[in-house]
């Protein structure tokens, strides 16, 4: 990662980086070919605030009941394939390849106890 790039992630980042250029292990391809580790960045919520990715998580972890882990956004269930981010601020950021988009909410303390239960 050299300077540009990265100060072409702090301009657009999320903005320029569609869903689907997100590969299963979180890792993005920009414009420009070149493929970034998406947990290295700060990634700018819909409050407008800079946040940091604490770890990637996948849907099969959080699929307690065995229904599927939903998109908060659409509600379709999200591929066992693709990468959830949870971010330092505790919500989650997940590439919804159904809007194309990505989207932000946040996560119940039953869900983030969870998840620190994995580590
Ligand atoms: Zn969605």
């Amino acid at each position: 990662m050299n300077s540009d790039n990265r100060k072409e992630w702090n301009d657009n980042g999320n903005d320029t980086l569609t869903p689907s250029r997100v590969r299963e292990d979180g890792y993005g391809m920009m414009d420009n070919g070149i493929l970034i580790d998406l947990t290295l960045f700060e990634h700018r919520s819909p409050d407008g605030d800079f946040q940091n990715v604490v770890t990637i998580f996948y849907a099969t972890t959080m699929d307690q009941d065995g229904g599927g882990y939903r998109c908060a956004g659409c509600g379709q269930i999200i591929p066992t394939n693709r990468p959830v981010f949870l971010m330092t601020n505790l919500q989650h950021m997940y590439p919804c390849l159904d809007e194309g988009k990505w989207v932000w909410w946040t996560v119940s303390s039953r869900d983030v106890k969870t998840l620190k239960g994995m580590e």
